[in-house]
């Protein structure tokens, strides 16, 4: 079983925020806001890893309006989805995921991102495909007013 369309995730961006992506803390006087730490990434993973599963999203598990989720590192909401894809005996083969940013660069934190990632998807490191691409000034992803993640992945029994 898997998806056929890719999942997305969008998030506003804000001065004074720690921005999170992939697990990681990227240097950035803004962030990413949300209840949780915001992790736009690591979101559009778990939203893939849960439809490819029928386990609806990732707001059905972790509300944004519980207390207990409030800022919330997004590696324990990753982890979370992976133990519901394991007690299916389901495991993941790999995923593909695309940031648009305009700034700071997520290039050089690519390598970084995918030791994060590939611990907790429990695969190597050539099984997690980071990409990403600015919005080349365009609207409002391109004036850095958002940060928006697109996921991909697929599961084997
Ligand atoms: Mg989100």
């Amino acid at each position: 079983q898997t998806c056929a369309l890719p999942i997305l995730d969008v998030h506003r961006l804000e001065e004074g925020r720690a921005f999170w992506l992939g697990g990681l803390k990227l240097p950035s006087s803004f962030g990413a806001v949300g209840h949780s730490d915001a992790d736009v990434l690591i979101h559009a993973i778990c939203d893939a890893l849960l439809g490819a599963l029928n386990l609806r999203d990732i707001g059905f598990h972790f509300s944004d309006t519980d207390p207990q989720y409030k800022g919330i590192d997004s590696k324990i909401l990753l982890r979370n989805v992976m133990a519901l894809i394991k007690e299916r005996e389901f495991s993941v083969v790999n995923i593909d995921a695309t940031v648009i940013l305009e700034q700071p660069k997520v290039n050089p934190h690519i390598p970084a991102i995918q030791v994060i990632l590939a611990e907790i998807l429990e695969v190597t490191i050539d099984r997690v495909s980071i990409k990403a691409t600015t919005h080349e000034k365009v609207d409002s992803f391109g004036a850095g007013e958002a940060v928006k993640a697109y996921a991909v992945c697929l599961l084997s029994k």
